[in-house]
């Protein structure tokens, strides 16, 4: 990261820790930048992990009171999905998240218009924590590509299958 890249985010994170009584550390600034440097919400493990890379010292006792003092200072979100250890995003704006069953990434996704939701009667949304399941591009590539990889049989076997309906010739076996 250039120097000129990392004035303003050291400012940044120098006011959002002190408004919410936290010490600008060393330690907390490496943490917000590995936090940054790869947004696919790692976990507090990842993070150890990203951040002994260029801080070999680092504990994993610090890296959690690093992650601590961001979530609390509003730097950082912390993200529970129903299975696993928490994960961090350093995105502060509305979203939600989209998690690929397959490879069990986390992406930003945007929130969906306020239509988008038939709350009951008398219902007020204030915060939205939404997870979508499904596949990431990169597994639904994939899984398509199995798919066409089948052997010829069974390739052959889906055209017929998918044919059937359309097939005036099939004598039909009511
Ligand atoms: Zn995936
Ligand atoms: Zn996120």
């Amino acid at each position: 990261m250039s120097t000129a890249a990392k004035k303003p985010m050291t400012a940044r994170l120098n006011e959002r820790l002190a408004t919410s009584g936290f010490r600008f550390t060393p330690q907390r600034e490496h943490v917000y930048a590995v936090l940054l440097q790869k947004r696919d919400h790692p976990t507090a493990e990842e993070v150890f992990i990203r951040a002994k890379r260029t801080m070999p010292d680092i504990s994993m006792a610090t890296v959690y009171n690093c992650l601590d003092a961001l979530v609390k200072s509003g730097l950082a979100r912390q993200v529970t999905l129903e299975r696993g250890a928490a994960r961090f995003c350093p995105n502060m704006a509305e979203h939600s998240h989209f998690y690929c069953d397959q490879c069990q990434s986390v992406f930003d996704i945007e929130l969906p218009p306020e239509s988008g939701w038939a709350l009951p009667a008398g219902f007020k949304a204030e915060r939205m924590d939404v997870t979508v399941h499904g596949r990431c591009p990169a597994c639904d590539k994939a899984a398509r590509a199995r798919r066409r990889g089948a052997t010829p049989a069974s390739n052959e076997q889906y055209r017929a299958k998918a044919a059937t309906p359309t097939d005036e010739h099939s004598d039909g076996d009511h």
